[in-house]
């Protein structure tokens, strides 16, 4: 199969990347701008390989995707570009309307007359599918709901109301021109490779530099996680396997309060790498104040994919977060020039006090 991802210099694009060009009959084709959360080095284990190669490119330039779809002769496209970080698109929405509502219409509007100009087997195989997240469906009580795939949409943030814009033109494209579509919804990830301006690694690095650990609020907000390489997985068979027209719920089963991945973090870093004080990494949380619409909990019924696909995680979370911290402790190389970098830390910017 010949696949372009766009986003593919991202946190899941990169696994995505990196899991499909493992396997030699594959060529992928990485489309990317690179902005700040984009990082070729995440995709240096297959930058040699001969079936892989990168295109720095817009989405926003749908004559530049329409070329790159027919000079690589495409046979799938997987979209996960987008501005990913919600605490960003309450600072600036703009990015998010342009990227992930304009670029998505220029993505569908591409593929769409490469999808008419192609034939025979490969028009028949031709696929587009849309990368899209739980936050679609907005807020739930801590005590009762799951999402399922007939769950309304209720956005809450800039971030969830682009990406809800974005899975409804996806799904008018297939209804209104028959372009051949799937769709995934998937929970909160983590591992190896996340920018760390999100939660997970956030943390841990902080902790590393003995800075305070900041956590919304209470810290009782509740997110399934799921283990990036998981979703990576669930994402190609989506992408090769899905019925056309139809979404899928992707999820870890693993949902946890905040504050208890964040205490996670410090005692598994307490053992790993005692801090010289001899103290605990959880003296340096700080709870800062809350996200202005900071949806209460998400929970994910991946009961479809499952039944239908045959996919689970291989992973707990307990599996997934020991061998993050491992990943992070072993590799400065990666993450070392980021926090380098002037601004790069976003959450608590939103104090209101
Ligand atoms: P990320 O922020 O790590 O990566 C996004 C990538 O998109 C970056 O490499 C960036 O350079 C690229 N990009 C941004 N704007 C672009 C543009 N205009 N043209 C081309 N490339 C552009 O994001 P991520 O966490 O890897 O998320 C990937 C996708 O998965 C997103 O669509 C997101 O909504 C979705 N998703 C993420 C999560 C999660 O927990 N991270 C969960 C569910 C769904």
């Amino acid at each position: 199969m010949r696949f372009l991802v766009t986003g593919g210099a991202g946190f899941i694009g990169s696994a995505v990347c990196r899991r499909l060009a493992a396997d030699p009959q594959n060529f992928v084709l990485n489309v990317d701008k690179l902005t700040y959360a984009g990082n070729l080095a995440s995709l240096a284990s297959i930058e040699e390989n001969g079936n892989y190669a990168f295109s720095q490119t817009d989405i926003c330039d749908g004559e530049a995707i329409l070329a790159l779809l027919a000079e690589h002769d495409i046979d799938i496209v997987m979209h996960l570009a987008a501005e990913s970080h919600v605490d960003r698109s309450i600072d600036g929405p703009d990015a998010f309307i342009q990227t992930n509502i304009i670029g998505t219409f220029q993505m569908l509007t591409a593929a769409r007359r490469y999808y008419e100009g192609l034939t025979g087997d490969k028009k028949a195989g031709f696929r587009f599918h849309h990368i899209s997240t739980d936050e679609v469906f907005g807020d739930l009580p801590f005590d009762s709901g799951i999402f399922t795939e007939e769950t309304p949409y209720a956005p809450s943030s800039p971030y969830s109301a682009s990406k809800a814009s974005s899975d409804h033109l996806v799904f008018a494209w297939h209804e209104t021109y028959g372009l051949p579509v799937v769709l995934s919804n998937c929970s909160n990830n983590y591992g190896p490779f996340h920018f760390p301006e999100k939660l997970i690694p956030l943390v841990i690095l902080n902790a590393l530099d003995e800075k305070e650990l900041p956590v919304y609020g209470k810290g009782e907000n509740v997110r399934d996680w799921l283990f990036v390489d998981d979703h990576a997985r669930a994402l190609e068979l989506i992408a090769t396997k899905g019925v056309v027209g139809q979404r899928y719920n992707v999820g870890g089963n693993s949902e946890r309060q905040n504050i208890e991945v964040v205490r996670t973090i410090c005692s598994l870093l307490d053992k790993k790498k005692p801090r010289s004080s001899g103290a605990s990494y959880g003296e340096l949380i700080r709870m800062v104040s809350d996200r202005p619409g900071h949806d209460r909990r998400y929970a994910i019924d991946a009961g479809k994919i499952k039944a239908e696909l045959g996919w689970q995680p291989s992973l707990s979370f307990e599996e997934g977060i020991q061998a993050t911290i491992d990943w992070y402790l072993d590799n400065q190389w990666w993450w070392g020039p980021i926090r380098d970098r002037e601004g790069y830390e976003r959450l608590g910017s939103l104090k209101k006090d």
